[in-house]
């Protein structure tokens, strides 16, 4: 990205104002490139564009079979060039090669999922007044702006895309300033794919900036934002500043509750991998540990020894984790682990960061704590890195408490034999989704996602995600 430019209306463009940011490698803390700093003129020319596209382009006019069908070649096309791909997101993000690749078959999947479901977003019709006739039929809002954070870029893409553009909305994209290498790729890859100029349009900048003018924007008729509680509202108020809706997805505080009669052997390997994938910079992380008071120290025995094993190495090596995504993103993970050491919480165990790790690189080792006061930092926070904390409970009432007891609720896990338990865990825990004797809310691209609280609102994947990026329209028909 030597001449940094966005894509707008089908085509590489040079920023009105020529700012430019600098792209930092995590994995060595170097520069590696420029993006542009889109400003308010830019972010006009990509709404125009997707105005234009959706209002008297070649995209409005587009039948859900002609959509389904450029989604699912978009997904083909995803799938040809997997290797560039996954090349590119590894570098940008630091994540280890093999992860980097897992989401970019996921980010296919999203296109084909979503390609397959376009024509079947049908209306229904409704049964009213004798010699009347009533249509209620699905529209796409319009121009759609989205917001991407930078823990899955590649993922992200497609998981706020495919279903805006199986709907037929016309789209904005602006991604992280972090992470926008991959979304680049994508935007010129999709022109190959079929789709018209102005269906898609990415522009980079930095959020308070662009990202703000794009969610302010009067051309844009819906947002969909992931990424922190706090830049959340301020997109919700700007959204209902020009009387528009959006979904936020906010992340979470995501409890793992195991009981006395879990299956250890099957629950420990899951619950490691669910904080540490990513190095915890997941939205679904598993971040709190909530365990039967009578198998606590069993329980945290065999978690400390798996995490004592878990190994931290740049993309290449191809480890568990790779590095934080930046510099300040490590720091403010190291903050947290430092509080709650000068808290005097007790650390069970740490991972490794491996030898051979560039020395500037963001890495930070995998941490394990133990009990804390339930009401502390650690316990409710959501510190969005490799950080896990143990806490025990005494009975189911105590448990369903201990799980609701933060501002989030996006995703959590029992771990317990008896079926009428998770029956009652499963109407009683506050969440979005409620995993069984599993975890891992990022594969299920067919399952809806969201959250309550703290950690948002509105629904993404699965069929949920076409009503979320679609309005109903209601005609009455007087026939006599
Ligand atoms: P963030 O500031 O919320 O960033 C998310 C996106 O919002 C980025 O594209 C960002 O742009 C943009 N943005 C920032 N300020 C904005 C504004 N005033 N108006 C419009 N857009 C704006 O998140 P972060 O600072 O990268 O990360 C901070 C914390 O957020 C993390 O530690 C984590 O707790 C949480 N987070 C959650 C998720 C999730 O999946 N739920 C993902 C990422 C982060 P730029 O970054 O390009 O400036
Ligand atoms: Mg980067």
């Amino acid at each position: 990205m030597s001449d940094p430019k966005n894509f707008i209306n089908g085509a590489w463009t040079s920023s009105v104002d020529g700012g430019t940011l600098d792209v930092f490698e995590p994995a060595t803390g170097a520069v590696i490139g420029q993006i542009v700093d889109s400003s308010q003129a830019d972010v006009d020319a990509a709404v125009k564009a997707a105005r234009d596209a959706f209002d008297t382009g070649a995209w409005g006019k587009t039948t859900a079979i002609e959509r389904g069908r450029i989604l699912q070649r978009f997904g083909d096309l995803i799938l040809r060039d997997a290797d560039r791909l996954a090349e590119c997101e590894a570098r940008d993000t630091g994540k280890p090669v093999t992860v980097a690749r897992n989401d970019i078959i996921a980010l296919a999947r999203y296109f084909e999922f979503y390609g397959g479901a376009a024509d079947k977003l049908h209306g229904e019709t409704v049964p009213y007044l004798a010699g009347y006739t009533v249509t209620v039929i699905p529209e796409p809002h319009g121009v759609t702006g989205h917001i991407l954070p930078w823990n899955y870029p590649a993922q992200m893409f497609g998981r706020t895309l495919a279903p805006a553009l199986a709907v037929g909305n016309a789209t904005v994209l602006k991604p992280a300033e972090d992470a926008c290498a991959t979304a680049l790729l994508l935007a010129e890859l999709a022109t190959e794919a079929g789709f018209p100029a102005g269906a898609i349009n990415v522009i980079t900048g930095r959020g308070a900036a662009s990202g703000a003018a794009l969610a302010a924007h009067p051309g844009v008729d819906f947002m969909s934002f992931t990424g922190s509680p706090e830049v959340g509202q301020i997109i919700q108020k700007l959204c209902a500043d020009h009387y528009i809706t959006c979904t936020l997805e906010l992340g979470g505080k995501s409890p793992q509750i195991v009981f006395a009669d879990a299956d250890l052997d099957a629950a420990v390997p899951v619950i490691v991998k669910a904080i540490t994938q990513n190095s915890g910079q997941t939205c679904s992380a598993g971040s709190r540990l909530l365990v039967e008071r009578s198998i606590y120290d069993a329980v945290v025995a065999r978690l400390s020894e798996a995490f004592g094993k878990v190994r931290v190495g740049a993309p290449e090596a191809d480890l568990d984790c790779g590095p934080i995504i930046t510099a300040k993103q490590k720091t403010r993970v190291l903050g947290f682990i430092e509080r709650a050491k000068a808290a005097g919480v007790q650390v069970l165990a740490e991972g490794q960061i491996a030898e051979g790790a560039p020395a500037e690189g963001f890495y930070v080792k995998p941490t394990l704590f133990g009990p804390t006061p339930r009401d502390s930092e650690i316990a409710r926070e959501e510190v969005f890195g490799p950080v896990l904390v143990a806490l025990p409970f005494d009975d189911e009432d105590d448990a369903i408490r201990l799980a609701n007891d933060t501002d989030y609720g996006l995703v959590a896990a029992v771990w317990t034999r008896d079926g009428a338990r998770q029956m009652r865990l499963g109407r009683k825990v506050r969440t979005g989704q409620l995993f069984v004797n599993c975890y891992g809310a990022g594969a299920g691209i067919e399952l809806p996602f969201g959250g309550a609280g703290k950690s948002g609102h509105g629904r993404e994947k699965g069929f949920a995600a076409l009503h979320d990026f679609s309005k109903t329209k209601t005609t009455v028909f007087n026939h006599g």
